[in-house]
């Protein structure tokens, strides 16, 4: 049986136990049980620093001699990162029209409220670390990212034998992470029951029908961001039009849908650019692999709606200042996202971190996390696809 049903397994025997227990049980479930889910919680959280930071540095480096890619590398991350931006505020919209997880009130112990948010200001200042080993002490997410970034530039910068050390170390590194976040994973099914028992046996029945409303959100939110920012950047600069593109993509991106990894889906992805959509092999062989470990708009819009859900479920009103601070982090944390299944949700675990919102949310989340990840991961390579046909057509008007 595959993690991610038997993750659902737990979901669904946490709320029938937690119902058939009910509120008597608490003292048990509190003593006995809730501390393996504080355990299964701290186990994820400890990975938080490690991947992000090793992971953004492979990011970066895959970039490249960035003097030879110049052009072709600033345009396309530039539109990577505003599409996934994009994809966030979609990802807000949606969850603030449909309000997934109102009503429900979870009263928790994690349910504290949210941090103050400080003015944007502060926020640019505090993202520069005057020290990185104490940032990673502190888990300062905005400023590990940044250093991350600046050791992804100084490696590339340096060049030769000595870069090619370095930008194995880390790619080690970070395989070495997603294998012990898979080995964390596979504790998945009891680290959710555990979580998600005591606040079923507090709060009863009502903990179920809200998880709908956040999956209809991620898909009703990938649909838009596909028609809409898609259809618009292969129509207006890739030369398609949009039933062409989606047309031309499709077979990946029913890959995607069914494997829930970008990384998996690629070797089809780039098929279906050079075959359907006629991109060079050029561009397909620098875009789209960097796409798939660096522009992640479905799980970007994920975080959007699971914040928002969160926040929600927990009372707690986010500022605008906050909502912003997921966008930054959010757009930042899916450089540093693997393509693989799951990878979105401890990028999740990330954002609430940095912007204060209680951890315990995530359990609820990755009960449904398989089914999100499917939304998600099929827009993730979409949007990989739509760039590489823009950054196809904009270079042919160089070459002519
Ligand atoms: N599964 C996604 C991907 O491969 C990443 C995620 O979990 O959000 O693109």
């Amino acid at each position: 049986m595959s993690l991610s049903v038997q993750i659902f397994i737990a979901l669904v025997a946490s709320v029938i136990v937690g119902l058939i227990a009910g509120p008597g049980a608490l003292g048990f479930v509190n003593w006995w049980i809730a501390p393996i889910g504080t355990i299964f919680i701290n186990l994820i959280k400890m990975m938080i620093v490690p991947v992000v930071f090793t992971s953004l540095v492979v990011g970066m480096t895959s970039l490249g001699d960035t003097k030879k890619l110049g052009r072709i590398g600033v345009k396309t991350v530039v539109l990577y990162l505003f599409t996934t931006a994009v994809a966030i505020i979609i990802g807000f919209a949606v969850a603030g029209i449909v309000h997934p997880g109102m009503g429900l009130q979870l009263s928790s112990d994690a349910a504290v409220t949210a941090k103050q948010a400080p003015s944007i200001m502060e926020v640019f200042v505090s993202m520069i670390p005057t020290n990185p080993v104490d940032s990673m002490a502190k888990a300062q997410i905005l400023p590990i990212i940044i250093f991350a970034l600046f050791t992804g530039v100084g490696i590339t910068q340096v060049g030769g034998e000595k870069a090619q050390i370095l930008i194995k170390f880390f790619d080690a590194a970070a395989e070495t992470c997603y294998k012990i976040i898979g080995i964390v994973m596979n504790f998945a099914p009891i680290g959710v029951f555990c979580l998600l028992l005591p606040v079923v046996c507090k709060n009863g029945p009502s903990v179920l029908l809200p998880l709908i409303s956040v999956i209809a959100c991620v898909a009703v939110g990938c649909v838009i961001h596909a028609v809409a920012v898609y259809s618009t950047l292969a129509r207006v600069w890739g030369g398609h039009s949009p039933l062409d593109f989606f047309k031309g993509v499709s077979e990946a991106m029913m890959l995607a849908f069914t494997t829930c990894s970008s990384a998996g889906t690629l070797p089809v992805t780039m098929k279906n650019c050079q075959e359907n959509l006629g991109v060079s092999r050029e561009i397909t062989s620098f875009v789209l692999p960097l796409g798939a470990t660096i522009n992640m708009d479905g799980t970007a819009l994920y975080q959007g709606v699971c914040a928002l859900f969160i926040a929600n479920v927990f009372g707690i009103d986010l500022t605008m200042g906050q909502m912003g601070m997921i966008v930054l982090t959010g757009t930042l944390a899916s450089i540093g996202t693997a393509g693989v299944p799951g990878a979105g949700l401890i990028m999740l675990a990330l954002v609430l971190q940095t912007v204060g919102l209680p951890m315990e949310g995530l359990a609820l989340i990755a009960g449904i996390d398989r089914v999100l990840d499917m939304f998600r991961t099929c827009l993730n390579i979409t949007g990989d696809a739509a760039v590489s046909t823009v950054i196809d057509q904009t270079e042919k008007k160089y070459a002519a």
